[in-house]
């Protein structure tokens, strides 16, 4: 970690492999940090990133500090960038222990137009250069986060071009720090009241989110149990909550949240649904009391507390590294076993998309993959919750396909999005992951699918890409408020089937 990301490499010298690779798709999201790294033992051998397909999500990769300042930058060659040392290589080098927060001081988000192919191609060549990596795209426009030593680089390569740019975010540190203010003393208060620490005033450490669900259990145990159905890497529980009225005609629905860890809004709005349900059980609607409702809040508890304690943008679980890069962390959104492998993943371990060594190789992934083998429960919909981008999406994720039934799923997204929109006035896109974005492998939504569960999505909550990631506390509780009235929709549509 702490390094600009990698990507998937292939050994080659410089062939037309690297010729062949469309620029254009160099620029969707999902994109690594193509790291051109100079093997030692391989001097004339070049390391190229290979083309990624992008991610399903809308959102990847991310800036890293740069650890070694006084590495020369590389100004002309776009096809060899200065070999970088990742955080924690450099730690073990230094004999130091990698306890330091990474720090985004000086790094920026602008919004640059893509609506020309020719300025996506200048937008390639500046990631190929490590000085820019992409976090989110809406087709004409993509977020691109600049290293703080970049942006005068970067700044000249589109005024030369007359590409048209917004700085939206002047200091990263600064957003980031601004985030999620602790709470006033009368809300501490509350808390000790309430006998739980949970509010979606701010973002909770995973220890306020599990003690809440316990608590739930606690105090309504004849409607709501929490069972931990596995644990992560670092041995912290994946904790599985079920809202049932005990009705055994109902069908279930399967929520999870936090797959990745730095889209906090994620857990956050999954809490807010279960808080819902679970304090107004009795005056809730039929449709939500007749169904089984299982959530999974943080599906990546290691990486969440990384991203609470390290690395605001740590984005994969914390499998450790190997090797001398010692790049940790496998996206766990391309390890469930439906098409694993495929396209918009990578096989190189420092990649921000790196699919892991096979399908479900990931505790955390093979705990829901055990869980659904094991449960008896009748799934009609399984959704997961992600951001940013604002988008209702489903199958097929690993290529520009559709299911059978996807007029129904794109109906039932219309009314979901249709219900977002009118409690909170916000717009979300509707689609195939694939057709809408970009195809990516190894997403949960897409497993879901091929088990037979009709309904399955993943939701990309706000921002467009104002604060993108770091969307402060004060979006939470809208944001969970418009969620929740496409969930009643989906509901409906549940029990339609
Ligand atoms: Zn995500």
């Amino acid at each position: 970690m702490g390094s600009w990301s990698g990507t998937v490499v292939l050994l080659v010298t410089i062939s037309a492999a690297v010729l062949s690779t469309p620029l254009i798709n160099q620029l969707q999201p999902g994109q690594e940090w193509p790291q051109l790294v100079k093997q030692p033992s391989h001097e004339s051998v070049e390391v190229i990133s290979e083309k990624s397909t992008g991610e399903v999500e809308g959102e990847l990769v991310i800036v890293k500090p740069q650890v070694d300042k006084t590495e020369p930058e590389d100004e002309g060659n776009e096809d060899e960038v200065t070999p970088e040392i990742d955080f924690k290589t450099k730690s073990l080098i230094e004999g130091k222990e990698d306890t330091q927060k990474v720090d985004y001081t000086g790094a920026q988000l602008w919004k640059v137009s893509t609506q020309k192919d020719g300025w996506r191609i200048v937008l390639s060549r500046l990631r190929r250069r490590n000085l820019i990596s992409t976090w989110g795209t809406n087709g004409t426009t993509i977020d691109i986060l600049v290293q703080p030593h970049a942006i005068q680089n970067v700044t000249n390569a589109l005024k030369r071009e007359n590409i048209p740019f917004d700085v939206i975010i002047e200091d990263l540190q600064t957003r980031i720090n601004q985030e999620n203010p602790p709470l006033d003393e009368n809300e501490i208060e509350l808390q000790d009241r309430r006998g739980h620490r949970m509010n979606w005033k701010q973002y909770h450490r995973l220890e306020d989110i599990h003690g809440f669900l316990d608590y739930l259990a606690k105090t309504y145990p004849a409607i709501i149990s929490v069972k931990s159905i596995g644990k992560s890497h670092e041995g912290r529980d994946i904790k599985l909550l079920r809202i049932s009225n005990g009705n055994p005609t109902n069908k279930a629905v399967f929520i999870d949240g936090g797959i990745h860890a730095r889209e906090w809004i994620s857990p956050a709005t999954v809490t807010y649904f279960i808080n819902q349900f679970a304090e107004n059980f009795d005056v809730e609607h039929d449709d939500i009391k007749n169904i089984d409702w299982y959530f999974i809040p943080v599906l990546n508890p290691d990486g969440y507390e990384h991203t609470h304690v390290r690395d605001r943008l740590w984005r994969k679980n914390r499998r450790p590294g190997s090797g001398l890069r010692g790049c940790a962390g496998v996206d766990l959104n391309r390890n469930f076993g439906y098409r694993w492998g495929g396209k918009g993943t990578s096989n190189y371990p420092c990649s921000e998309i790196y699919r892991g060594p096979r399908a479900f190789s990931e505790p955390e992934s093979k705990a829901v993959q055990e869980f659904f083998q094991n449960t008896a429960a009748k799934f009609s919909a399984y959704l997961t919750y992600h951001s940013y981008g604002q988008y209702i999406l489903y199958p097929w994720g690993y290529d520009n396909a559709v299911p059978p039934d996807h007029n129904d799923l794109n109906d039932v997204g219309n009314n979901m999005a249709q219900a977002i929109k009118s409690v909170g006035n916000d717009n979300y896109m509707v689609g195939s992951s694939s057709n809408l974005l970009y195809p990516a492998a190894g997403g949960s939504d897409d497993w879901a699918k091929s088990l037979g569960i009709k309904y399955a999505y993943t939701i990309e909550l706000n921002d467009q890409g104002t604060y993108g990631f770091i969307l402060p506390t004060q979006y939470i509780e809208p944001v969970a408020k418009e969620s929740l009235a496409s969930l009643r929709v989906l509901a409906a549509a549940v029990h339609k089937i």
